[in-house]
């Protein structure tokens, strides 16, 4: 039986990430979005100190050991304060450190996943290319096999922390006629440092939304990578990929749940306050309509993404209900979103009131981590029985502590 009720430890970690949110980055943030600036000290240190940079990495390898509802429930509680927050949960905690922990050899462990996971090194994930996003297969970025290194030349673009990880996972073809033949066998996972030779990082320029994240490009030009540094076995870097994006997905879903509750909490209370007509515009029934879609919009991701990290503490295969939970969740908090700003009207086209930013948010996770059609796509494909997921060499470990026997 699924049980929803949180034990004591989430309920604390739910509790401790949301103080320290309100407290610590909400009176921030405006300003922080504003000036484009990646608050690192404040956001990493903070997050480093409660944990949540190796949230659900066990203890033996650095992390705090809690489980995937707690990775679940910090998610939304970030997202819920600003996006920013919450994309280092997807790219540090979810599509890295989790990749590691599952497909990672003992030294890459711990060479990499420990520091890591106390937060004393940031990591990333390098897929996306100037000329392929939905369409993995694309990737240009080559890894020559040269004596005991591969030698990795490519760029990889909208990378999130591109200008503040010191590691990434580096998806790259290690089979040159494979890649003519865009068979994904021929495709390898690399951990790829920032001190590397000829690896070199930018921001992306025009970015217009999660301003206070930092989102860029970083290019390698023969980058020389020893080959204890290849993360599984060589062609295993498309099912890694897939992997670490079941990851990703899942801390997209929760965060985008958060990001619901901020629009619902934010309309709520300009509702009350504002008054049209006679009375607060609350009392308006296609008001009210907005806000009760709100509800039941942020009541169901949050079920969707609890049953993902139910299925992950059990150790059960979770692609299709966290591609589900995704899509849903992302879709909703732009709708979310849009409402939040047509409930403040003229007030919610400025940003004096946080829905405006919460509406630039939104959009980049409708787009990121599997487009809303790719999603659709993928449910379609499930139901018509043209995809299925068969099991893959490594798993993501199951929560002990929270096995159902
Ligand atoms: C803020 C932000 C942060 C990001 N962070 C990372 C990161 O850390 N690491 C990383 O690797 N990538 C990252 N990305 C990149 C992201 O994953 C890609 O943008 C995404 O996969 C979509 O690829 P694309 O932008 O190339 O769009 P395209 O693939 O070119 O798609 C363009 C449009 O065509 C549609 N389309 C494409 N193929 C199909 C199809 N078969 N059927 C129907 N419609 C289709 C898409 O849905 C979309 O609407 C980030 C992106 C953003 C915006």
């Amino acid at each position: 039986m699924i049980d929803f009720t949180l034990t004591d430890e989430q309920r604390l970690l739910e509790q401790s990430v949301r103080e320290w949110a309100a407290r610590e980055v909400a009176p921030y943030i405006r300003e922080n979005d504003r000036k484009h600036h990646f608050d690192r000290d404040r956001i990493l240190g903070g997050m480093a100190k409660l944990g949540l940079l190796g949230i659900s990495v066990p203890q033996e390898y650095g992390g705090a050991g809690m489980d995937y509802v707690c990775l679940g429930l910090a998610s939304e509680e970030l997202e819920y304060v600003d996006t920013s927050l919450r994309v280092i949960m997807s790219v540090h905690a979810g599509l890295n450190c989790l990749t590691l922990l599952s497909w990672g050899s003992e030294d890459q462990k711990q060479r990499y996943l420990v520091p890591q996971a106390q937060g004393t090194k940031i990591s990333g994930y390098g897929l996306t290319e100037p000329g392929a996003g939905s369409d993995a297969r694309a990737i240009q970025t080559t890894a020559v096999k040269k004596g005991d290194r591969y030698v990795i030349s490519g760029e990889k673009s909208w990378i999130s922390l591109a200008d503040v990880a010191d590691h990434f996972i580096v998806v790259a073809w290690t089979d040159a006629e494979k890649k003519k033949q865009r068979d994904t066998s021929g495709l390898s996972a690399f951990i790829v440092e920032r001190t590397f030779k000829g690896f070199s990082s930018g921001p992306m320029k025009e970015k217009w939304g999660i301003l206070a994240g930092n989102t860029g490009f970083f290019k390698m030009d023969e980058v020389e990578v020893p080959e204890e540094n290849l993360i599984g076995r060589p062609g295993e870097g498309f099912k890694i990929a897939m992997f670490a994006l079941d990851q990703g997905r899942y801390t997209v879903a929760a965060g985008a749940t958060g990001l619901i509750r901020a629009c619902r909490d934010a309309s709520v209370k300009y509702a009350k306050a504002r008054k049209a007509f006679g009375v607060e515009i609350g009392q308006h029934q296609l008001v009210k309509e907005m806000i009760a879609q709100m509800e039941s919009d942020y009541q169901a991701s949050r079920l969707l993404w609890l049953r993902s990290g139910w299925l992950k503490n059990q150790g059960e295969r979770n692609t299709r209900e966290t591609g589900l939970a995704k899509w849903f969740s992302t879709v909703a908090s732009e709708r979310a979103a849009g409402d939040a700003i047509q409930i403040h009207g003229a007030n919610g086209y400025s940003d004096e009131y946080p829905v405006g930013r919460f509406w630039r948010n939104s959009k980049g996770a409708v787009i990121y981590e599997g487009t809303r059609e790719i999603h659709k796509l993928m449910q379609a494909d499930y139901l018509l029985g043209y995809r299925s997921d068969r099991p893959t060499r490594c798993e993501l470990p199951a929560h002990a502590a929270d096995v159902k026997t």
